[in-house]
């Protein structure tokens, strides 16, 4: 059954309070739920409430025993046309909730995920964004910690009682009961409230709470000085659970936690972990004002508040750290994971228009493309204007529910631009293809810039779309002769001119990766060479040595062709440069991924090999170590750290150099090195970078028992055990590893992250999943079946490796083919897999 945005109604009724009694019981919890409603002007005389796998036991309208007429998603009701007040009691199974959606158990401790339609599991209720209320909750349990939203109101033996100020649809309902240690902060905010800040955790994980309690403080003062938000309750409360779907949640005051993304140490977490932990606080923290003060009208709308909320993210880790760094990082993924969606069978628009299961739809179209779009937007205003549009979309919808048009509205408002034609970005899904050429006569230069969408199911008639192209100009000797500035292409086809040049410049085009396009230069030969030697914009820099690599395995590929060496010479001279940031040096030396490779073979009309792409990609990394040898034992040693470990930007960019160029010394002169540093590591990223470099170069089966033994007893770490075999197994061995660690007694397949590092290695292992006699589409296949009635959402979600399936040649293709039918024709295949395996396959 599909759902579309164009049947959006109202609710008839407004929901002027709510109050919730937990009598929690691992098995039969019991919810009491009081609710009052006011019918609106036009209400009708019945109304719904949702409600899913619910046990009934009684209702009452205004004290009066009422029997509603039950249905497998709900309940319809004959109701007053005045207001009047619903309660009811229902009972809930949460320890047989393996779904983790709704009120479940992990560990011994309740918790809830409520986004996006969870509070039906809950209870009976309008489980909808637009139905806005202030909730009040007790909680009956024998835990020692009781937790809901909003500040406590009265906490006692067994017994603890909650009240949110703020109203708030139900998706932002949380709570949390159990044998939970506070890590304790505070925060006092600008104006003087001041607030208790607690990360509670499984007894045993009290160690790992301080950086995240840091990071949130950061990000508390830093929504104070760049957004002007301040927090509203006395209270914030964050919790770690371990069983989760997503990364982490933002209930009001309640953020609810992957334990990934929250706890960290220096001898269990990678500096990759501490500053994706540092980035997912924020987030959830952000989305206070950016979610739950203004939310979303509906699903639809799921980019207004996570486009916006990792738009910010990004601004705050580019403050804390290394602006450009994150947006290579940032544009590494886009490219990754977006692009990869955009071009296949799963594409679909920032703000889709249909959909069965909204779950489905937490996407990198949604959270990273919307966030893309919102960088477009601030780059077109200018930042004063954002800052101005920003106030005042809080000024006006604070409290509301709203929509992209509301959005779009403020930034009309306030800056008197028409956004018609940028709305396309909202509207169209695809990657836009932009061709640049130049020309230069007498002293006139022009550039010329073409824009092309393919049309696709959800885009048949695709129309040109407002293409910010910032752009600067350097001179033969490398000066920039006219500093960074945006073109905006809106036509089809357009010429910029620039006058006044003495010689031919040369062009800086989509610095920043100011839009998320794929650029096609029709540009000089040399262009890419001489801009890694001499750009001014780092990202730009960066782009050209990505760019020549890509070029070059790509004649690899196609001819066997040998390893270009302009591409490599650049490189030496960059990674020679002492004064540039380690992390983007490190940054540097990485290749584009044989996925992305496969694409960009695709799109030109050629068949991937996933092997022979494996084969180039390493014959890249050889000729790569074998070029650099003179320099890369003095960067190994130049960029060790002596001082007492810190996972910051400085630090962890000199690791990541050092560590780069371990990888690389190793290739040519075998393992001793990565066993010393892994031996005397005394954190987790020299210890995993050891361990991943004996496994490359097949080094690694005492280091990996002794990290099994060290580690055997922390579940994070052991993810990474699990992972990291899959990830550094050679393509012939990758589905083997896989099977094989699936038999391990730890594989707790029920658990989220450890079925994710397992099969989430396998998928981006590109030759290995790909493999040709279809083992990786089987071994994934066998599993998504059964995991699907078990977790429906992770399941749905794993299925997203299927989705460059037709990509592959004939063999591969119809090997997928036959996995994605045997998963279609599984008979109880839930509304999540069966919607994505359907997309992926083709055959609506
Ligand atoms: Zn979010």
């Amino acid at each position: 059954q599909t759902i579309y945005l164009s049947d959006y109604k109202p609710f008839g009724f407004d929901v002027t309070s709510v109050e919730l009694t937990f009598d929690l019981a691992p098995n039969c919890t019991r919810v009491r739920s009081k609710i009052a409603f006011e019918p609106k002007a036009d209400a009708e005389r019945t109304f719904f409430l949702h409600g899913k796998e619910l046990k009934l036991i009684s209702a009452k309208i205004d004290g009066t025993d009422v029997s509603p007429a039950l249905s497998d998603d709900g309940l319809t009701c004959t109701v007053p046309d005045a207001p009047f007040i619903w309660e009811a009691e229902v009972e809930i199974d949460p320890e047989n909730n393996t779904a983790l959606d709704g009120l479940y158990m992990s560990n011994g401790m309740y918790c809830t995920q409520c986004e996006a339609e969870g509070f039906r599991k809950i209870t009976y209720y309008p489980d909808r964004p637009d139905v806005m209320s202030v909730f009040t909750v007790r909680i009956n349990g024998p835990h020692p910690v009781l937790l809901s939203n909003g500040n406590p109101v009265s906490q006692t033996e067994g017994h603890a009682e909650w009240h949110d100020p703020w109203p708030k649809p139900a998706y932002l309902f949380a709570l949390v009961a159990g044998e939970l240690v506070a890590h304790p902060g505070s925060f006092t905010t600008r104006s003087g409230r001041d607030v208790a800040l607690n990360i509670y955790v499984r007894p045993g994980d009290e160690g790992k709470c301080a950086f995240g309690m840091q990071a949130l403080k950061d990000s508390m003062k830093w929504d104070e000085d760049v957004y002007g938000r301040e927090y509203d309750l006395d209270i914030f409360n964050i919790v770690a659970v371990d069983d989760f779907n997503m990364g982490a949640m933002e209930n009001k005051g309640l953020n609810v936690f992957n334990s990934s993304a929250v706890l960290a140490s220096q001898a269990t977490s990678t500096d990759a972990n501490f500053e994706r932990i540092e980035a997912i606080i924020a987030h959830e923290y952000f989305h206070n004002w950016t979610g739950n003060r203004i939310t979303c009208r509906d699903w639809f709308q799921l980019c207004l508040k996570e486009g916006l909320t990792v738009f910010r993210d990004a601004q705050f880790t580019a403050d804390m750290r290394s602006a450009p760094v994150k947006r290579i990082t940032d544009v590494i993924d886009l490219r990754g994971r977006q692009f990869a969606e955009d071009q296949g069978p799963l594409s679909h628009p920032v703000r889709p228009e249909s959909f069965q299961e909204i779950n489905n739809f937490y996407t990198a179209t949604v959270y990273e493309k919307g966030a893309e779009v919102i960088g477009m937007l601030r780059r077109i205003v200018g930042a004063q204007a954002y800052d101005k549009a920003l106030s005042l979309y809080f000024d006006r919808h604070d409290g509301q529910a709203c929509t992209i048009e509301d959005w779009l509205k403020v930034f009309e408002d306030a800056t008197g631009r028409d956004l018609t034609q940028f709305k396309r970005w909202y509207s169209q899904a695809g990657t836009p293809r932009v061709t640049v050429k130049d020309a230069w006569y007498a002293g006139t230069y022009i550039l010329t810039f073409t824009q092309h969408l393919k049309p696709s199911a959800t885009t048949p008639d695709p129309q040109p779309q407002v293409i910010p192209i910032v752009t600067g100009l350097l001179s033969p000797s490398g000066q920039e002769v006219v500093s960074s500035q945006v073109l905006e292409l809106t036509e089809e086809s357009q010429s910029f001119t620039f006058e006044g040049l003495a010689e031919r410049p040369i062009p800086s085009v989509l610095r920043g990766f100011s839009a998320p396009v794929v650029l096609e230069s029709e540009l000089a030969e040399n262009h890419a060479a001489f801009l890694l030697a001499h750009d001014t914009d780092p990202f730009n820099r960066w782009e050209a040595g990505r760019s020549l690599a890509k070029a070059s395995l790509l004649d690899m590929v196609r001819t066997d062709a040998a390893p270009d060496t302009q591409y490599l010479d650049g490189l030496r001279a960059v990674m020679s440069q002492g004064d540039l940031d380690p992390t983007f040096r490190a940054l540097m030396l990485g290749l584009p991924s044989q996925s992305d490779l496969a694409t960009a073979l695709h799109d030109a009309g050629d068949t991937p090999d996933p092997d022979v792409i494996w084969t180039a990609s390493e014959k890249m990394r050889a000729a790569q170590a074998e070029h650099l040898k003179e320099i890369l034992p003095g960067l190994f040693a130049d960029h060790q750290v002596p001082e007492p470990y810190k996972p910051d930007a400085d630090q962890s960019g000199r690791r990541s150099l050092a560590n780069a160029t371990l990888s690389l010394l190793c290739r040519m002169e075998g393992p001793e090195r990565a066993q010393r540093q892994f031996d005397k590591a005394d954190n987790m990223t020299q210890q995993l970078a050891g361990l991943s470099v004996l496994l490359r170069e097949k080094a690694g089966d005492a280091a990996l028992k002794a990290f099994e033994e060290q580690w055997k007893d922390d579940r994070l770490v052991m993810d990474k055990w699990f992972g990291l075999q899959v990830m550094q197994a050679d393509p012939d061995q990758a589905v083997a590893t896989a099977a094989a660690l699936t038999e391990h007694p730890d594989f707790k397949w029920k658990n989220p992250n450890r079925f994710r590092a397992v099969f989430g290695a396998l998928a981006a292992h590109h030759a290995g999943f790909h493999a040709a006699g279809g083992s990786g589409y089987k071994l994934l296949a066998d599993w998504l079946i059964r995991l699907d009635p078990v977790n429906p959402q992770t399941t749905a979600r794993m299925c997203v490796a299927f989705q460059t399936w037709q990509r592959y040649d004939a063999q591969r293709q119809t090997l997928a083919a036959a996995e994605l039918d045997r998963m279609l024709a599984t008979p109880t295949l839930s509304r999540n897999a069966s919607e994505m395996l359907t997309r992926i396959r083709g055959t609506q």
